[in-house]
């Protein structure tokens, strides 16, 4: 199947690009996207680049419904003339994983992958080339079967869009404030949790508007059973510096696995720094901020890559982490990993891929 040959349709016209300090998060999009359909008869079909544009979709088309979807997200990086993306098959891999769970068919992640590459090309004009910019890749499927009736599709859309994102952090790094949610839950084991749908988003929103109300930026989520154990912060899985051990919630089959999230493990690891993947509940953080041994928390996902959490609020209690200061060692991640991302330090785990310019 990746052999499938990808054909290419250029737009007539071209959109004006916004500058380098004026982008704006997933509202401008790159000229062209590419596209990929689904049927029962003839499996996945048909991939193709073909100029950005609104889709003609029936209104009874499952995924308005029932929200049979999936999606991906991940960036392209801009580094001294060649264009990187960082572990992009673990994304096209987890877009399976979900996809399993979603029962949409499985895609050929190479013939994705090859796609994803052929699109950066015709829209490399797009890439962002100051510092801390980059082009957001995101990758989704929905069920397009024009049907009310309860079932997993026959027909879907594989589709991905593309557009520059200016720097996270501007400002330079800030720690944010999180409140703990122990009214409202993401989802529980055996739920999607671990699939990247937008079901889990949906069911997120409303704890993200109260915690904003009370001038909270994002939530912490406890488990779905006991209420107990951390799970994930927003849509970010979450790390504590407790007495020198790094600790992160294990995967247990409701948190979702971030690729950033894996990478900053291997790097601990490299760097012999006790990492422990284990349950971690609030009590024992709070325990921690007691004894004066919670020395940093910080979330991983590829929008900030790390963003560290200056206060954490639980129970009435308002903990400040490292005095609401970003830690060393969240310093030193975010440091390195985005160095890795654009070329600028060695990659000793051969994470990066370069989209190729003369490939074919
Ligand atoms: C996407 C996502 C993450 C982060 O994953 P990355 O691959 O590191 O970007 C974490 N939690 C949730 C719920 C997510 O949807």
């Amino acid at each position: 199947m990746s052999n499938q040959n990808i054909s290419v349709t250029l737009s007539s016209t071209r959109r004006q690009k916004p500058e380098d300090d004026k982008l704006v998060f997933g509202k401008v999009f790159t000229d062209h996207m590419f596209v990929m359909d689904y049927s029962g008869d003839k499996g996945w079909h048909d991939p193709r680049i073909i100029p950005n544009q609104p889709l003609q979709i029936d209104p009874s088309a499952m995924v308005f419904h029932y929200g049979q979807t999936v999606f991906e997200g991940l960036k392209a990086y801009y580094s001294n003339g060649k264009i990187l993306l960082f572990r992009p098959e673990r994304n096209f891999q987890r877009m399976n994983q979900s996809n399993d769970r979603l029962v949409i068919p499985q895609i050929d992640e190479e013939l994705v992958l090859k796609g994803l590459k052929e699109l950066i090309k015709v829209d490399r004009e797009w890439l962002p080339k100051s510092e801390g910019t980059s082009l957001y890749i995101r990758p989704f499927i929905i069920a397009t079967e024009a049907s009310l009736g309860v079932h997993p599709a026959s027909q879907y859309k594989f589709i991905i869009i593309m557009c520059p994102v200016g720097s996270y952090y501007k400002e330079g790094i800030h720690p944010v404030k999180i409140a703990v949610e122990s009214k409202y839950v993401r989802t529980v084991a055996g739920g999607t949790g671990t699939a990247k749908t937008a079901g889990n988003y949906a069911a997120s929103l409303k704890a993200q508007e109260v915690a904003e109300e009370s001038g909270y930026s994002q939530v912490l989520w406890l488990d779905g059973v006991e209420k107990k154990y951390i799970e994930e912060v927003g849509s970010m899985n979450i790390f504590f510096k407790i007495n020198g051990v790094v600790v992160t919630p294990a995967l247990n089959g409701s948190i979702l696995e971030g690729v950033t999230r894996n990478s900053i493990i291997h790097l601990l690891k490299h760097w012999n720094m006790p990492v422990e993947e284990r349950k971690v509940s609030i009590e024992e953080v709070y325990q921690a901020y007691k004894d004066g041994v919670l020395e940093e928390v910080f979330g991983t996902g590829t929008a900030a890559v790390i963003s560290p959490v200056g206060d954490l609020f639980w129970n009435g209690e308002k903990m400040i982490v490292n005095g609401g200061e970003t830690g060393e060692l969240s310093m030193k991640l975010y440091n390195t990993l985005t160095a890795i991302q654009v070329g600028k330090e060695p990659d000793p785990f051969g994470w990066v891929v370069e989209v190729e310019q003369e490939e074919k």
